[in-house]
This record gives C-alpha cells, sequence and structure tokens, in this order.
C-alpha cells in the first residue's frame, strides 16, 4: 500500500493538497477556484469526477473556494465538520456531504480523523489520513498550539503544519492593525517560532518522519529558504536531530511526498 501527497497550493489565496492511495484520490481543501483545481487534477494524471472526496478543513475562501462547484460538477463528496458545512450554508447545496469525525470514517481505502484546532472560523479541524501504515496529517490556520493537536499529529509520517508569519515582519508590514492583530491572536495563524515549537514538541518520540511548512505569507514572512532555516536552527537550538523540511510553495504545485521514498529513508535512518 502507498500513499502520495503533492502541494497544489498553500497560502492565503488558496490551499489544495492531493493525496492518493493505492486505489484512490483525494483533496484536502479546495482553495482555489473549481477551474483551477480541475486543471491542476488533470495535469496531474487525476480525472476529477474520481476524486472520493474533497476535506474541507474550513469555510474560509482560501480553503473553500471551488469546493461547491467542483463537487456538484463531478458529483464528488465533500467531507467536513458540521460547522463547516451550516457555514458554508448554500456553497454545498446540491452536494453529497459526509461529517467528519475525531473518531473516524473511511474514505475510498483511507481513514479519516479530524481533531479541533483553534482558529476564527466556525468548526475548524485538521485532519489524518491513514492508508495501510501510512499517515498524512494536516494542520493549517492555527492561532496557536493546544496540546491534543501533539499526539495527534505524532501519528503521521508526513506532517504539514503552517508556519505563518515572523512576527516582526508582520508587525513592520503596511496591514491594518485590525488584520495584525488577528493574525496574531489565539485564533488566527502560527508564526514561524510557534511552527517550530509545535515540531519540537511532535519530535520529542523520536520518531523518524517529514514535514512541510505551509501557509506562508506572503508580505509577512522571509523567504521560503530563510524559514526553513530558521525552524532547522531552532530545533538545532533544543538539540533535536535534523529533520527532513519542505515548504509548500504558495502559488504552484511544489512539495511531494511519497510513502515509498518514506520507507528507503527509514530503512537508511535504521542502517545508519
Ligand atoms: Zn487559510
Ligand atoms: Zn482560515
Amino acid at each position: 500500500m502507498s500513499l502520495h501527497v503533492r502541494s497544489l497550493a498553500s497560502g492565503s489565496s488558496g490551499n489544495a493538497f492531493l493525496v492518493r492511495t493505492t486505489e484512490d484520490t483525494l483533496l484536502v481543501d479546495a482553495g482555489l477556484s473549481a477551474r483551477q483545481l480541475e486543471r491542476q487534477l488533470r495535469e496531474h494524471d487525476v480525472e476529477p469526477h474520481t476524486l472520493s472526496g474533497i476535506v474541507v478543513s474550513h469555510e474560509h475562501h482560501d480553503h473553500a473556494q471551488g469546493v461547491g462547484a467542483l463537487a456538484r460538477r463531478f458529483a464528488v463528496p465533500v467531507i467536513c465538520t458540521a460547522g463547516t458545512a451550516r457555514a458554508l450554508g448554500s456553497v454545498l447545496q446540491g452536494v453529497d456531504v459526509r461529517l467528519c469525525h475525531v473518531d473516524g470514517i473511511t474514505v475510498g481505502d483511507a481513514e479519516l480523523w479530524s481533531f479541533p484546532i483553534p482558529h476564527d472560523a466556525a468548526e475548524p479541524v485538521g485532519v489524518l489520513l491513514r492508508h495501510g501504515m501510512w499517515t498524512v496529517g494536516i494542520a493549517l490556520d492555527c492561532g496557536h498550539v493546544q496540546a491534543h493537536m501533539v499526539p495527534a499529529l505524532q501519528e503521521a509520517d508526513l506532517v504539514v503544519v503552517e508556519a505563518n508569519h515572523d512576527r516582526e515582519r508582520l508587525l513592520a508590514t503596511v496591514y491594518p492593525w485590525s488584520t495584525k492583530h488577528r493574525i496574531l491572536s489565539d485564533q488566527g495563524h502560527l508564526s514561524n517560532l510557534q511552527a517550530a515549537q509545535l515540531l519540537e514538541a511532535i519530535m520529542q518520540d523520536g520518531r523518524p518522519r517529514d514535514v512541510w511548512l505551509a501557509h506562508l505569507s506572503e508580505k509577512a514572512n522571509d523567504h521560503p529558504r530563510s524559514v526553513i532555516q530558521f525552524v532547522r536552527n531552532y530545533l538545532e537550538m533544543v538539540a533535536l536531530p535534523p529533520l527532513s523540511l519542505s515548504v509548500a510553495q504558495r502559488d504552484r504545485p511544489s512539495a511531494s511526498w511519497h510513502s515509498d521514498q518514506a520507507l528507503q529513508q527509514s530503512d537508511l535512518f535504521h542502517i545508519c
């Protein structure tokens, strides 16, 4: 059994992750237009009508922009919390909606669990998708780290977390104070430091895993290479071993993870 994850886009202008299991393909978030998503799926050799589901973490435009049109056009079920479904309202009219749950549901040949995350949306969640022995965990748009998020994400072989902003840069941007206040609040977005601290907590179990930093702000963060370096430096400072880190780029398909490669790396890890 193999699991393949590809970032199609990640940032305030749109988030979408393609998750392929042995038999099925899912989207996690549909924050691009339906037309853009359709095009990107085909560029990845996925016919939209073959999707087993579209998981929506919360109702904000950059996570749900294309969900209604794509789901209706290709009769694809949408999986989200009851609160997110209510907040999306007529966007999901005529769509087969399934509710995700902390106890897990089956989607195609994958298991999906959700866990709450603190964000200024109706009922936002992080998700874990498991296929065979492999799990991907995705937690974007978190105002702060809550204790339950750590064991949830420790389940994952690939962890996708947001590293939204550098606090000083954010304060120096021309954003209105209300926007800065929202981003910095407990219901806003994780800073690079908060993301590094979350990873520090996750990595206490000593298990090798890969990490993608996602949802980087265009104006309030450094170059992706510098963000990776910042997190590396932090983990080195707290005496944790180096981690395989990538950035899910804002505006184009980028990071890609395959369980077969992760298996080879973990074999190497054990040999070393
Ligand atoms: Zn977002
Ligand atoms: Zn959001």
